[in-house]
């Protein structure tokens, strides 16, 4: 079913109005919805069913039908730390982390970041909303602003993952099964291009994160972000 992304703006008594010069576009001129024909619309939080029931030059109007429970979000927070990358890979890391059902993305630099930051949220913002509609998603992703890897708040997680080409025995399912406590947030760290150096990984474990291996092969990052985020998410569904 097509869908569109809407803001609880949008939404006036038992009824959608679609503004944006994009989605208008797209929904009558790329899609060519017809009155009558079913699409969803999600606000990030919730998902509507609706029936487009007018269509105007500059706008449509679609009827809510019903409003769906999200039955498309993980049942625990699974968040991402992501080393910033250099553009098409942090780009393709966020697509694909929406599409897996990633809570949160912190973008972080690090000793080994290559890439200066210039303004680029909103570009991410743009992709995992594209990507959302894409995945049937409801949840936006939360792309926080970026800051230091020390930065990160591993505090306010039950299990904190740190994948690290150096660590040979520790496995993701090894330490998940060893944990007895229920886990209901958990953030995994991921490298930039050029990795972690030794003295980040022995801070950060030091503050209770646990680094594990992702098997003997050196996987690029945005590979690496995107096999952990699977793992975990098929883990807790
Ligand atoms: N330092 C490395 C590669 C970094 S890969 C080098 O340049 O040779 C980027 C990130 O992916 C790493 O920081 C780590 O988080 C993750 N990663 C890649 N392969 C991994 C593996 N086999 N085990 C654990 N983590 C891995």
């Amino acid at each position: 079913m097509i869908s569109v992304i809407i803001t609880k703006e949008n939404i006036i008594g038992d009824s959608i109005e679609i503004t944006d010069k994009n989605d208008v576009n797209h929904l009558k001129n790329a899609f060519r919805v017809k009155i009558g024909e079913h699409i969803r619309a999600v606000d990030g939080e919730k998902e509507y069913l609706c029936e487009v029931s007018n269509i105007e030059k500059k706008s449509l109007e679609l009827k809510i039908l019903e409003i769906k429970k999200d039955n498309y979000s993980t049942k625990i927070q699974i968040d991402a730390a992501i080393g910033i990358l250099k553009n098409d890979k942090m780009d393709l890391t966020i697509q694909k982390l929406t599409e897996i059902g990633i809570n949160s993305i912190f973008p972080f630099t690090s000793k080994r970041s290559v890439v200066k930051l210039n303004e680029k949220k909103e570009k991410w913002d743009l992709i995992s909303k594209e990507a959302l509609k894409q995945c049937q998603g409801v949840k936006f992703i939360d792309i926080k602003e970026p800051l230091k890897l020390e930065e990160l708040p591993v505090k306010e997680y039950d299990l904190v993952l740190i994948p690290y080409e150096c660590e040979l025995d520790q496995t993701i399912m090894k330490v998940v099964k060893k944990i007895e406590k229920k886990l209901e947030k958990i953030l995994y760290i991921i490298g930039p291009e050029g990795g972690f150096e030794k003295e980040e990984v022995e801070l950060l474990k030091a503050r209770g994160v646990i680094p594990v291996s992702l098997g003997k092969r050196i996987l690029r990052a945005e590979t690496a972000s995107i096999v952990v985020g699977g793992i975990l998410v098929n883990e807790f569904e």
